[in-house]
């Protein structure tokens, strides 16, 4: 890896880690890379700042881009991200069951590599998914990932697993159970770096706290979160903590402290805390019997619904419509690799099958040797190769007095006759020669050296005749052959076989059973 190459690596692993604690710089240090190699990873950070930010279709294309280009490497780090935000985007879509199925994805994909912590962190937010359709599973995974944290001493994450164990635990009625968790959570280390997870677990003691016996307690966590509210100018941490001490306040007491966190909202557009502040109030000020106020800020309540669903369903409706475009690109992309495979197996039937046809064209189906009309083709072919220091030679074999055979034992046994001597002629040939079925009872075989080297192979031949066992299929059967061999030293096949021809017709005449290659 070069010097380069690392320093952007390391920038990019700097951008997700700050994605949180700085999301502007880790925007646009991940937007320098988009023209990069890591262009992948870079689109996972930017698909998680959008989503964070509400985009939601940006970050379902971005992060399926993302995951798509990261399949085709190594199972990653930032394959496991991606699928991390794709399910975080189906669970916000009402999408439970494939949220379910891509944190199972990133589970798997994530004790592959052995990333322990990614692992944790898949089934933490698995559990989450889980947490009301399936309790007794959701539990197990969190339970399993905190155990990893603690492992891991990854602090954080031990309190967030603590956080929403706490709220499995109040979902299961078990307040001393939340308690204890909410505790473990409070003991983390860096909590005064993190006031959203402190105002939130603060806001759930105050819930759980017994009625009777916790007056200090009660006391000590209301002082903190007035605290915190103090502290803090971000509006949404002064809202979440409005709301949690407006629970245990007096009507007279909540009006000022929520109608302070609506001013403190003003200006954030429709914030998610916006219609449990004006519920809230007008619940209190219908207490006080100031109906006109109450029902200023039901209708508050009212309006800020029908707008957000407004928004929500065509945002929702566009991020359906990106999820079934990619779905239906990713279907025909499957189609069409079926269709090619299909396609790819026809043609290797079609190939095969050609061969085998070319093949058949080309040999004799009795004994399988090339026939006559190859052994043509061939030969002029091979013939242009002939000259004084390449001859080109051919044997003309006829087996002796054929027509004998097939008188006494019939054409069968003729057939068969044919056939071993095939066998045979095929044993003496060499690399590179021909042998073919010249006619009838005929052979020829061809090699491109001089006609000593076929007068050899054909002597061979005939000693092959000679041992073989030919009483085995008829007592009587005797197989002799007569040879002509000959060799040109130019292009000219015709006169090849007409001189081979002439020395075997030579032999014939001469008592046969014999080779001739010299005149
Ligand atoms: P010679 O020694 O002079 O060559 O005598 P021959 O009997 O071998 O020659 P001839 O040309 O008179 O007879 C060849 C015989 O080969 C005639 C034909 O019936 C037979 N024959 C040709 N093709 C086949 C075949 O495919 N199968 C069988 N069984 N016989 C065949
Ligand atoms: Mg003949
Ligand atoms: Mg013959």
């Amino acid at each position: 890896m070069t010097d380069m190459e690392t320093a952007l690596h390391l920038t990019l692993a700097d951008a997700w880690a700050h994605r949180d604690t700085a999301p502007g710089q880790a925007r646009s240090s991940a937007a320098a890379h988009l023209n990069s190699p890591a262009h992948a990873q870079a689109s996972v950070i930017l698909a998680y700042l959008d989503w964070r930010e509400g985009r939601l279709p940006q970050a379902t294309e971005g992060v399926t881009a993302a995951i798509s280009t990261l399949r085709l490497g190594e199972p990653s780090v930032w394959l496991g991200r991606g699928l991390n935000i794709l399910a975080a985007l189906h669970s916000t879509l009402n999408r439970a069951d494939r949220a379910v199925e891509l944190y199972e994805q990133q589970v798997s994909l994530a004790r592959h590599i052995q990333d322990a912590e990614l692992t944790a962190t898949a089934l933490h937010d698995l559990a989450v998914e889980l947490r009301h359709s399936d309790p007794l599973r959701a539990r197990a995974h969190i339970t399993e990932a905190l155990g990893t944290f603690r492992q891991l001493n990854y602090a954080f994450g031990v309190a967030i697993a603590h956080a929403n164990l706490a709220e499995f635990d109040r979902d299961d009625g078990d307040q001393p159970g939340a308690y204890r968790h909410v505790q473990q959570a409070l003991r983390y280390p860096h909590l005064d770096q993190h006031p959203h997870l402190e105002a939130s677990l603060l806001s759930t003691l105050l819930l759980i706290l017994p009625a009777q016996g916790a007056d200090r307690e009660r006391r000590r966590t209301r002082q903190r979160l007035q605290q915190l509210r103090r502290h803090s100018d971000n509006p949404e941490l002064r809202a979440t903590v409005a709301l949690a001490l407006a629970q245990q306040a007096s009507p007279a007491e909540i009006s000022p402290l929520l109608t302070g966190a609506l001013r403190d909202l003003r200006g954030l557009g429709d914030h998610i805390l916006l219609p449990e502040l004006h519920e809230r109030l007008s619940q209190s000020y219908a207490a006080q019997d100031d109906h006109q106020r109450a029902l200023t800020h039901l209708q508050e309540t009212l309006a800020y619904t029908r707008r957000t669903h407004a928004a929500e369903r065509r945002q929702n409706i566009q991020t359906f419509e990106v999820l079934s475009r990619i779905q239906a690109l990713q279907d025909q992309a499957r189609e069409e690799r079926q269709r090619n495979s299909e396609l790819q197996t026809h043609l290797q039937e079609l190939r095969a099958l050609n061969a085998r046809i070319r093949e058949l064209g080309r040999t004799d189906h009795l004994t399988r040797l090339a026939n006559r009309e190859h052994l043509f083709t061939e030969g002029h072919h091979l013939a242009q190769t002939a000259t004084p220091h390449t001859p080109v030679s051919a044997a003309l074999i006829d087996i002796d007095h054929f027509k004998q055979v097939n008188d006494t034992w019939g054409h069968q046994i003729g057939d068969l006759v044919l056939q071993r001597v095939a066998r045979m002629l095929l044993d003496v040939t060499r690399p590179g020669d021909l042998a073919a079925r010249y006619g009838g009872e005929e052979f020829v075989l061809l090699r491109a050296a001089p006609a000593g080297s076929l007068g050899t192979s054909c002597h061979d031949l005939q000693q092959l005749i000679r041992l073989h066992p030919w009483h085995e299929i008829a007592p009587d059967l005797r197989v002799t052959l007569s040879i002509g061999v000959a060799q040109i030293t130019e292009p000219d096949f015709d006169q090849l076989v007409g001189l081979a021809d002439r020395r075997l017709y030579r032999v014939k005449r001469d008592g046969r059973d014999n080779i001739l290659q010299h005149d």
